[in-house]
């Protein structure tokens, strides 16, 4: 069956680098949303707890509940505010403050400009209203940038604005309550961080997505996707290959199946723009829901050792190619 290797070394490294980048470990949430980016949730999170990663976020509290004994604290993006002893549920909207129930944990998402979500400047004076009279314990304070990764002023004014959001939240009484905006772009991007967490997802999974014209630090790919062969065969000079037979033999040759495809996470991709593998072979032909053709006998093959890479064959991102991944699929710590 085709599986995923886990890097321990290499995603031990990353966090190292982010902890040296703002001086401490204690201050990475670690982002587990989506299996960890297709990283496997439950294995991602017993490696992060074994390096000292205290905090976590996730999508929902199916999620958290998975992983919520090995934090200090998990911050769930995107559910519904329950009461919990070490959840904190983010609000987006007045909505998901009215439905929050009574004495939860919950941490504000202020819009400074991303406008995807999070309560807009506006609306701060009513949601901090009615956060007092629901008797809600706020225990965040946080926004989103919308192009930290790119050069230009943007990340700059949604900090701007995010200055006024904390006076205006301190101003109206709240007090012990931690303040984070920063994803792994803004992290790696600006020098110290006098906030109380980064929110760090892809630059722990190993890829820098800062454009080349910053100062960028190295980062280490953490998961890699292999893939079995299922059998072999010898092709006579034009015989075609699998679906519609994109692909024919220029020579006599010897094919095997290996059993990864469409079904599992893996791209279609375009047959006449091949992909080639981690190790340089071209798979040939369509690649089916559960198997590509490669021209080689090998028993194991590497398909992907670097998802950054592969997002580029593809016209995607690093983050796309991991979280696509089937959960199905078989993730081993090496
Ligand atoms: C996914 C997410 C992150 C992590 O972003 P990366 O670019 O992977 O570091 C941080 N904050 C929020 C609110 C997110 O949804």
């Amino acid at each position: 069956m085709a599986f995923i290797t886990l890097n321990k070394d290499n995603f031990f490294y990353n966090l190292n680098q982010i902890a040296l980048k703002i001086g401490s470990v204690d201050k990475i949430a670690l982002v587990l949303k989506d299996n960890a980016y297709g990283h496997g949730l439950q294995e991602t999170a017993g490696l992060a707890h074994e390096f000292g990663i205290c905090h976590a976020v996730v999508r929902s509290r199916q999620e958290a509940e998975q992983i919520r004994s090995l934090f200090d604290t998990v911050l769930v993006l995107g559910d519904k505010a329950v009461w919990s002893d070490n959840c904190s549920f983010v609000l987006n909207s007045l909505e998901d403050i009215t439905a929050a129930e009574k004495g939860s944990k919950v941490e504000l998402k202020v819009d400074t400009g991303m406008h995807r979500n999070g309560i807009p400047m506006e609306e701060l004076p009513k949601a901090l209203e009615l956060i007092s009279e629901r008797a809600l314990d706020l225990v965040g304070l946080m926004t989103h940038f919308r192009s930290a990764d790119e050069l230009g002023s943007e990340l700059f004014w949604q900090q701007k604005y995010f200055e006024q959001v904390k006076a205006m939240v301190y101003e109206a009484g709240f007090a012990d309550i931690r303040i984070h905006s920063r994803n792994s772009a803004a992290t790696l991007r600006m020098n110290q961080c006098r906030e109380d967490l980064v929110r760090i997802g892809i630059a722990a999974y190993g890829y820098n997505e800062l454009a080349s014209s910053f100062d960028r630090v190295a980062l280490k790919p953490v998961l890699s996707l292999y893939a079995q062969r299922v059998s072999t065969r010898q092709l006579k000079k034009g015989e075609r290959i699998g679906y519609f037979g994109d692909f024919t033999a220029p020579k006599n040759m010897i094919v095997s199946t290996y059993d990864i495809g469409y079904g599992d996470g893996w791209r279609r991709g375009d047959s006449t723009d091949p992909y080639i593998t981690a190790e340089g072979v071209p798979i040939l032909g369509r690649v089916s829901m559960d198997f590509i053709t490669l021209e080689t006998g090998e028993d194991e093959v590497c398909i992907m050792a670097n998802a950054q890479k592969a997002a580029q064959h593809f016209g995607t991102i690093s983050y796309e190619m991991s979280t696509a991944l089937s959960p199905l699929i078989d993730r081993i710590i090496i």
